[in-house]
């Protein structure tokens, strides 16, 4: 009688896979609320995530450490993560772009999006909030209560671990602020539009972004950058980390300013607390260059 009973194609594959005694109802029902499937966008989203989930469970990444997170293209494997998940973390403002049409294959509508910017007051739309402490204990926050609310029995764990995050991102800004209040108004040039939060919390101007492709800075861009150190009196050129830009470097050395690498934390190691790594790293910088 439950052969017949299970009259849809996917039961009767699955009865022909496994025999009639099998109950058709395994595969139907939703995953138990402790084994939530969580996936993140990119890795400041995943270490966020993580963070507040704790170490007992699995989050997954979309975009790859080391692969270029703007412009992105979503993989087939990016849809079935999707189909599969209970709760989509993504940065929001307009970032993640891959995500329209890869959520809409994905026919996923069990799927919970966590919006980590929801409330967050953008700048001119630029999404990079995470490299501002004061942001990114929002975006914390907001993930912790999307969570809360995909999986109501782990609240005290998701907020336990929240506090203990959000408390190193308090920690964090105020070193921020105590070390560059020596420095105000210093004005740096980047070659990716990614500092505006930064730059307003800690009083700090970036200027003249000069947005290159790859390691190409055309005869325009280098007169942009001229004419902007001497505008501004730019203290410093940021650079990304691990980009060997032989251009950007003449370029700086011919302005007499030391190029230095400033890291917008879309590419790094899985640790949560590489955030923290990574930021000590870019505060250093930053002194260093304003000085
Ligand atoms: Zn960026």
């Amino acid at each position: 009688m439950r052969c017949q009973k299970s009259l849809l194609i996917v039961g009767l594959i699955f009865s022909a896979l496994t025999g009639c005694n099998q109950s058709y109802s395994q595969v139907q029902q939703p995953s138990p609320a402790s084994k939530l499937k969580v996936v993140t966008t990119f890795l400041p989203m995943y270490w966020f995530t993580k963070a507040v989930v704790g170490e007992e469970q699995q989050v997954e990444l979309l975009i790859p450490p080391g692969t270029e997170v703007h412009d992105y293209q979503a993989t087939p494997a990016n849809v079935s993560a999707i189909a599969t998940a209970n709760v989509l973390v993504k940065n929001g403002i307009d970032f993640e772009e891959f995500l329209d049409g890869t959520v809409k294959s994905a026919q996923n509508s069990q799927l919970k999006e966590i919006n980590a910017s929801a409330n967050i007051e953008s700048l001119a739309g630029n999404p990079h909030v995470w490299l501002d402490p004061v942001l990114a204990k929002q975006q914390v926050a907001n993930i912790r209560d999307g969570l809360i609310a995909a999986n109501p029995e782990n609240k005290a764990n998701y907020q336990a671990n929240a506090t203990n995050y959000i408390q190193q991102l308090e920690k964090l800004d105020t070193e921020y602020k105590q070390r560059l209040q020596k420095y105000p108004n210093c004005t740096f040039i980047s070659f990716h539009d990614a500092y505006p939060y930064l730059a307003n919390r800690y009083q700090i101007k970036q200027v003249a972004v000069v947005e290159i492709p790859e390691d190409q800075l055309s005869p325009t861009d280098v007169q942009k950058t001229i004419n902007a150190v001497k505008q501004y009196k730019a203290k410093a050129i940021f650079g990304e980390p691990g980009v060997d830009n032989k251009l950007l470097k003449a370029l700086s050395q011919d302005l007499n300013l030391t190029l230095q690498p400033l890291d917008s934390l879309e590419s790094g190691k899985l640790d949560p607390q590489h955030y923290f790594t990574a930021m000590q790293t870019n505060l250093k910088t930053i002194e260093s260059a304003c000085k």
